[in-house]
Formats: structure tokens, sequence, C-alpha cells
């Protein structure tokens, strides 16, 4: 088993990545003082395939778990399904001392999230993420959030959990479609912030695929120790913690114009990171042949490099209205190379929309 700190002071964690790891997350809990009472939430594919299990899991720690089962998908990131999880709660006597567990992907993870944060003003949160993504991405950092229809994360919080317990047998029954997804934010790491899990990723790429114990280990832990360090020194998003966004102003775009029903979130940050390394050979920082090298790997894992049914004019206007273009200034995350990127602002709006042209 790897263990990932997340160092943030009196809010730090434990990130625990590995196989069979119930006795581990027995013992965290006989170590806390929860409130008997707990909530499992999870989606309507987990349910049935982890959550009596780990519900068990949680009845030999003492707790007597009652599991919320949410729609699988993007829709049950809603006001409307927060609220009935608080109505679970309150029937289940829940109280502040209450932990709640988000069995899941991120879809679990951010709405648990969002109930732990505003439930009682805040009660124990726990994630036990089940999809690649939600393990290497959302469920690192304490970003939480329910969507609006006028916009996806718009109401959230940062709220970090307690601790994160990863049991990478679940992977077996993860759709091949979803590994890739997460595949696309693994990459994303190693091209901006370390040129050694680059090349472990080119150079494993099989064992990877093969959902292989060992290279699933690394690349998990790998993941979040470098969201975690970059987490650690910008918990709020004041500065540094901006480079996690790369290939996301676009990727966000592309999600959108195709009503999120085309490309799931990796997909769409997969063709973005394309577009923001396009921008960056435009921008006279990287050469040609750093693109060529990120689009084998994406496609070797299974990604797509450019957007279909997109309309170029809509995904220039989708990028002035990102929640993070301030001012109508987009922070365009760009690559300097391998492991390695800056924050442009000034980026001219002919490359952005030469750019835009090339990936659809
Ligand atoms: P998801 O939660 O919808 O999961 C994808 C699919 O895989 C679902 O159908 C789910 O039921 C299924 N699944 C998950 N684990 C499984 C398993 N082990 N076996 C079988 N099926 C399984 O989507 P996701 O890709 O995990 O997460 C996407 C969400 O994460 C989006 O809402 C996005 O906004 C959010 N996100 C949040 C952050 C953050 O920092 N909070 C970062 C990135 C993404």
């Amino acid at each position: 088993m790897r263990i990932v700190p997340v160092d943030l002071g009196e809010k730090s964690y434990n990130i625990y990545i590995g196989y069979d790891i119930a006795q581990t997350i027995i013992d965290f809990i006989s170590q806390k003082q929860y409130s008997k009472q707990a909530l499992i939430i999870t989606d309507s594919n987990i349910a049935d395939l982890y959550a009596d299990k780990f519900k068990k899991i949680l009845a030999k720690a003492g707790l007597n778990a009652h599991i919320a089962i949410i729609p699988a998908g993007e829709k049950s990131k809603s006001l409307k399904v927060a609220e009935s999880l608080y109505t679970t709660a309150i029937k289940h006597n829940l109280d502040r001392k209450s932990p709640i567990f988000a069995l899941g992907g991120g879809v679990v993870g951010d709405i648990a999230g969002f109930v732990a944060a505003t439930f009682m003003r805040g009660v124990p949160f726990i994630q036990v993420p089940t999809s690649l993504l939600a393990q290497v991405d959302s469920s690192v950092g304490g970003k939480v959030a329910v969507n609006h229809a006028l916009g996806k994360n718009l109401i959230g919080a940062f709220y970090q959990p307690q601790a994160v317990f990863m049991d990478l047998n679940m992977m077996k029954t993860l759709p091949k479609r979803e590994i890739a997804t997460g595949l696309g934010e693994v990459i994303k790491y190693g091209f901006i912030y370390d040129i050694d899990f680059y090349n472990y990723l080119t150079t494993h790429q099989q064992e990877i695929l093969n959902l292989d114990k060992d290279a699933l280990v690394h690349i998990i832990a790998r993941s979040c120790e470098i969201k975690a360090q970059v987490v650690s020194q910008d918990e709020t998003e004041t500065g540094l913690r901006a480079i996690l966004n790369f290939g996301h102003t676009l990727g966000h775009a592309i999600e959108k114009e195709t009503n999120y029903q085309v490309y799931n979130h990796g997909e769409a940050v997969a063709i973005g990171m394309i577009g923001a390394a396009k921008l960056s050979v435009k921008m006279g920082l990287i050469t040609q042949d750093i693109v060529t090298n990120m689009s084998k790997l994406l496609l070797n894992m299974n990604l797509p490099i450019i957007a279909i049914k997109c309309d170029a004019e809509k995904i220039y206007q989708d990028i002035f209205h990102d929640k993070k273009t301030i001012n109508g200034k987009v922070s365009w995350v760009l690559l300097e190379d391998i492991g390695k990127v800056c924050i442009n602002k000034n980026v001219p709006e002919t490359f952005v929309k030469e750019v835009i042209q090339e990936i659809i």
C-alpha cells in the first residue's frame, strides 16, 4: 500500500492506495470519535457492486451506515439531489460527528463532499473514490460542488476530506472508457510537473492499459503526490493551483458545446491539452515535436485529440464564460517544456482562433 500525505496544516490528511485495504479503513475509523450513525453516498452503478461490502467494513469499525443511492451520471450533481440527501441524513439521525462517505466516481465525491460541507455546517467527510478520474483528481484537493442549470460546479466550497481510501480491486469493473478518462488527467500531471513521470508513462503504456497492479499503484500515487504538492502550496487557487487547469479551458468549452454528450471530462481535457500545446508552439515556447509526442501518448491511451460536432465561434465564446476567466482575461496554462508550465494572460486572439480551428 502507498500512503500519500496531503499537507494542509490542521486539515492535513492521508491518501491510502492499494489492494484489500479494509483493515486500514477499520483502523482509521476506530481511532476517530465519530458518532455511530453514518451515511454512505453512492450511485446506482456502484451500489450493487460495492455498497453492502463497504457497509460491512464500516460495521466492523462500529458504524451503523445507511446507504443513499443517487442515479449515476452528472445530472445527479444538483441542489435537488443534495436536498434529498440532507433529508436522508436527518431521517437517519446523523449528527455533527456522523461521517459521510463518498463511495463512487467524481460525481458522487463532489456532491457527497458538498453535502458533508454544508450539513450541520460541516460533518466529517471521507472519500472512497472508485473511478480512475476520482482517484487521481477529484478526490484530492477539497473542491466540492453541485451544478447549476447555467453552468457546471458553480455552487461549491473548499472542504477537505479526513482521509481518502482507494481499493484498486474496484478498478476491475470500471468501463474501459472511464479508464481512458482518468488517464487523460494522469498524462496531464506528467506534462505540467514531472518529466520523469511522463517518461514512465511512455515506457509503461502496455502495463498501464493492462491494469498491471504495480503500474496502477504507481501512476495513481504519483498523480496524487503531484496534485497534493500543488494543492498544499495553494489550497484555494489563488496562484499555483491554476496549473492543474492545463487543457481545461478548451476542454470545458468542448464539453459544453457537445452538451456533455459526446466527450466525458478526461476526453475533452485530452483535446484541450493538444490545444494548449499548440498555443505554446505558436507563442514560441516549445517545438512541434512535443505536440507530436503528446498526441501519440494520448492516442495510445485511447483518448481523442480532435473534437467533432463543435462550432469554432461558440467554443471561442465559451472560453470567455469559463469561471476561471476574470475581467475578460483568459489565463492560459501553457507548456515551456515537458514538466514545466507557465500562465499567460496575453495570448493573441488570432492564435486562439487558429488553434480552435486545428482541434475541431
Ligand atoms: P462519474 O462519477 O460519473 O463516474 C463515471 C462512471 O463510472 C459512472 O457511470 C459510475 O457509476 C461508474 N463507475 C465509477 N466507478 C466504478 C467502478 N469501480 N466500477 C464500475 N463503474 C464505476 O464520473 P467521474 O469521471 O468519476 O467524475 C467526473 C466528475 O468529477 C464531474 O462531475 C467533474 O466535474 C468532477 N471533477 C471534480 C474535480 C474536483 O476537484 N472536485 C476534479 C475533476 C472532476
